[in-house]
């Protein structure tokens, strides 16, 4: 069997008052002709970046409205998760070889849970490429509907990884992207479904902190509360670009002396390149004590990242290739202005000028948030502007209703449920 992961109770109706309640009203509806439906996600990690902190909410949240919704996770080692790394990195497009002993090792993994997997589904839903293969080793067993979503950044996918994955995806009814530019060229055969993620504005990370709280967060783990602090919320991994982050604070501090950098990041599971990345990270910051490098094992958690992202005077995500970027969506929610690199899911979020600012380089980066430090108002503007903005688009009730439209389409092509 599949580990199952088990997650808190969630009500739909505690989200009347923060989202629209023609949104709510259209979930019921959906959801009337969907009840009982039986769901299982399946991804690679309980612990650890965007999918487990969606799935953590959306299993939940199915489930109150009435379906049979369950999160499961794949079983793999170490060297299972070296070979996905590479896959993600590969199709995000870094140009890496991808041997045939690499790919030996995921077909044998994928194989391995194919034959774990049981039970009967009216929808798989397997999340990014590590569990892909499972729609071809179970041979379609247990699941009448097949969905794949991509949470990655595929937009330039290098070709062997591309044209390794492509066979097997082919064969889902459905596939998920979080924007058109994503969808593998050559794609045909899966239904296609453009659908951005969201987060939870009632997930404890989400919820207000105090300032007095954020300070003494802040304090407890070396950081000047009565100083500006930059803040980066990502794993150590090169496509969030942490090294490009310090230098674009270097700049900064040349003109504001007390600033302060705080790089958090989370350790995950499936995320083996993540230690490597760390060392990497900390030999950059070297001797700056004002540079901050903190993680789960320091005991980081989401009320911590909470108080981080409440105190910090500019947030930063400054990716080189990102398939949405919750920790852009998490600061925007606080009412925080976001620098963000020009790609992927961030442009969806940060409207440059209006909740932030799109930067391509270093030097622009850096040149944002120094504006932004010396201009608060700018500052706080730019910050509502970017709440209101995440209320309407980004937040979990509106990627239930996509999720439920999309069951709702594949029932309607055949005989319902
Ligand atoms: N995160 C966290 N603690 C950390 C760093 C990250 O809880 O120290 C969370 C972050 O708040 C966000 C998720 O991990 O919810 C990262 O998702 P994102 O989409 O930004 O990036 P991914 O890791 O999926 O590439």
């Amino acid at each position: 069997m599949l580990q199952t992961i088990p997650t808190q109770a969630k009500r739909l109706a505690e989200y009347q008052g923060i989202v629209p309640d023609a949104l709510l009203e259209e979930i019921e509806t959906l959801a009337r002709g969907l009840r009982g439906a039986r769901v299982v996600h399946i991804n690679a990690t309980a612990f650890g970046g965007g999918v487990a902190e969606i799935l953590q909410s959306l299993v939940p949240l199915m489930q109150d409205v009435g379906l049979e919704a369950a999160w499961q996770v794949i079983h793999g080692e170490n060297e299972f998760f070296q070979v996905t790394k590479a896959c993600h990195n590969g199709l995000q497009g870094m140009r890496l070889d991808f041997t045939p002993e690499m790919q030996a090792i995921w077909t044998r993994y994928n194989r391995e849970n194919a034959a774990r997997f049981e039970g009967a589904y009216d929808f798989v839903v397997v999340h990014d490429p590590q569990p892909a293969g499972l729609r071809r080793f179970t041979e379609g067993r247990g699941g009448r509907f097949w969905i794949w979503r991509c949470h990655i950044d595929t937009s330039h996918p290098h070709p062997p990884f591309r044209d390794f994955f492509l066979p097997y995806v082919q064969e889902y009814d459905a596939a998920i992207f979080t924007l058109q530019d994503f969808v593998f060229p050559g794609l045909a055969g899966p239904q296609i479904a453009i659908i951005p993620p969201t987060i939870d504005p009632l997930a404890p990370k989400n919820q207000p902190v105090p300032p007095e709280k954020a300070r003494t967060t802040m304090a407890r783990f070396g950081v000047d509360p009565d100083r500006p602090l930059l803040l980066q919320v990502a794993r150590f991994d090169p496509w969030k670009d942490p090294l490009g982050v310090i230098d674009a604070y270097r700049l900064v501090k040349q003109e504001v002396p007390d600033v302060q950098l705080a790089l958090v990041g989370v350790m995950a599971h499936d995320d083996p390149e993540g230690w490597f990345y760390l060392d990497r990270v900390l030999r950059h910051a070297g001797e700056d004590f004002d540079i901050h490098v903190l993680h789960n094992f320091h005991g980081v958690g989401p009320l911590e990242v909470a108080a981080f992202q409440a105190q910090a005077a500019v947030v930063v995500q400054k990716s080189t290739r990102e398939g949405f970027g919750l920790a852009v969506a998490e600061a925007l929610w606080k009412a925080k202005p976001v620098v963000g690199g020009r790609v992927g899911g961030i442009p969806l979020q940060v409207l440059d000028g209006e909740t932030g600012y799109l930067v391509d380089s270093i030097e622009e980066a850096a040149a944002r948030m120094l504006h932004l430090l010396r201009h608060p108002e700018e500052a706080r503007r730019l910050g509502q502007a970017g709440r209101e903005h995440v209320r309407r688009h980004f937040l979990l009730p509106r990627l239930l209703r996509d999720y439920l439209r999309l069951f709702a389409a594949l029932t309607a092509g055949g005989s319902g449920l």
